[in-house]
């Protein structure tokens, strides 16, 4: 089965037919392990393949399409930018880029934006920006970025190498060097990592972390740690970065992933969410973290008046639509119907965690069934869910999604389940 997941591994397993039509030739390089389904139509919270099966989408693009699909507000904005005027590149004043940027700064304890096109150009931002602050105010020559096992940040090659996740490594050695990873959530083995970096003097520059991972396995940070985390970067002048590309843009009920925890970073970077299922990304700095000069680093595609009226108008509609709320409450409808799935079926799951309408279902490691094998079952049911790693079955819809479409989605997956044994 084809893993519906950010990583896309296509080296994971042989594929799966689920619908009837086989999979025609392709002009296409075989990054990805496809379904044999092609979405026509979309409307809220529901997807329409070309025989005209109507699909209720619980992966919202893998955690993009925030406002579901063919939203009227979004609709309307961009096809008026359109018609205005789409792209100019940064050699100019981009009125759009400014009022995401005053919105973003407004809305959380950024002061500053840089703009870009995805999660991982984000990152990549991040990590540069943390080896200036290395060089710069901790005086180190060869900074190192501290960095989760079970993390996800990206492909490129630097966010690839600052992926905890040696599946994702394998075959693209030698990996960028300068990163330095640590469990997830265990205060004391971090500890003993900087104490040792830091032994001889300044070699640490940022920690790099998910307030929560997304494709490690939906595992929510844990305040205490991530307290730890924020007064050791505060003693050390090391740059304390969040990696909220899937959390942050009111997924978790807040606008942002650290509202969550309470605890604050110096910078963070956003993309999935951002954009409403358009290319976007973004590096949000505080004052201390404001470190880029001119020729430091650029996109030409990045915070074009088009993508920018996305963010624009995905963040007045979260805030008019009062999704922030409808994301919490939801959240917690689907997360109670879950856990009465595991009542129903105690031999099969083990727990459920996330945060907002970011939610996995944890499987036991004693039963046979795997997040792949029930996404595919899944979608026999008309249910689109994700896998997060081997065991968890990721469900991330639109923030729009209604009590009855949560409603819908759980008998869907006490289905899909009743297929699986
Ligand atoms: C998806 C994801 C990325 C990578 O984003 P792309 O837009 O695919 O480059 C990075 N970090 C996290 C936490 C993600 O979920």
């Amino acid at each position: 089965m084809p893993e519906l997941v950010d990583g896309l591994d296509s080296k994971s397993s042989a594929f799966g037919h689920v619908g009837s039509s086989p999979t025609a030739p392709t002009s296409l390089m075989g990054t990805y392990n496809r379904l044999p389904i092609a979405f026509t139509k979309g409307k809220g919270c529901w997807l329409w393949d070309k025989q005209g099966h109507c699909y209720l989408d619980a992966l919202a693009g893998i955690a993009t399409c925030s406002l579901g699909h063919s939203n009227r507000a979004l609709r309307i904005e961009l096809s008026k930018q359109l018609k205005k005027v789409q792209h100019v590149s940064n050699l100019y004043q981009i009125p759009e880029q400014e009022q995401l940027a005053k919105w973003l700064v407004e809305h959380s304890c950024a002061e500053k934006v840089f703009f870009c096109n995805s999660g991982a150009e984000a990152n990549e931002a991040a990590i540069k920006l943390s080896r200036k602050h290395g060089h710069v105010v901790r005086g180190i020559q060869e900074p190192v970025i501290l960095v989760a096992n079970g993390s996800f940040h990206g492909r490129t090659l630097a966010t690839v190498s600052a992926t905890g996740q040696p599946k994702y490594h394998r075959g693209f050695e030698p990996t960028v060097k300068g990163f330095q990873f640590f469990p997830y959530n265990d205060t004391k083995s971090f500890e003993r990592l900087l104490y040792r970096l830091e032994a001889e003097g300044p070699k640490v520059a940022s920690i790099l972390i998910e307030p929560i991972q997304g494709e490690g396995g939906v595992n929510p940070g844990n305040r205490d740690f991530f307290l730890r985390l924020r007064n050791l970067c505060n003693e050390y002048q090391i740059l304390f970065i969040y990696d909220e590309v899937q959390i942050g843009m009111g997924r978790s009920g807040h606008w942002w992933g650290y509202q969550q925890l309470g605890i604050e970073p110096d910078a963070f970077t956003l993309a999935k969410g951002l954009g409403g299922g358009h290319a976007i990304g973004a590096l949000l700095v505080n004052q201390k973290a404001n470190l880029f000069s001119p020729g430091d680093h650029a996109s030409t595609f990045g915070g074009n008046p088009f993508a920018c009226k996305a963010g624009l108008t995905v963040a007045q509609e979260i805030t008019r639509m009062s999704l922030l709320e409808n994301v919490q409450q939801r959240g917690e409808q689907l997360r109670q119907g879950l856990l009465q799935l595991i009542e129903l079926f105690p031999n099969e799951f083990e727990e459920v965690r996330g945060w907002g309408l970011l939610q996995g279902l944890v499987l036991k490691d004693t039963t046979n069934l795997t997040a792949q094998t029930f996404a595919s079952e899944a979608i026999k049911e008309k249910l689109l869910v994700g896998a997060a790693g081997e065991k968890v079955i990721r469900f991330a819809p639109p923030l729009i999604i209604n009590s009855r479409e949560v409603s819908k989605l759980l008998l869907r997956v006490k289905r899909s389940l009743i297929r699986c044994k």
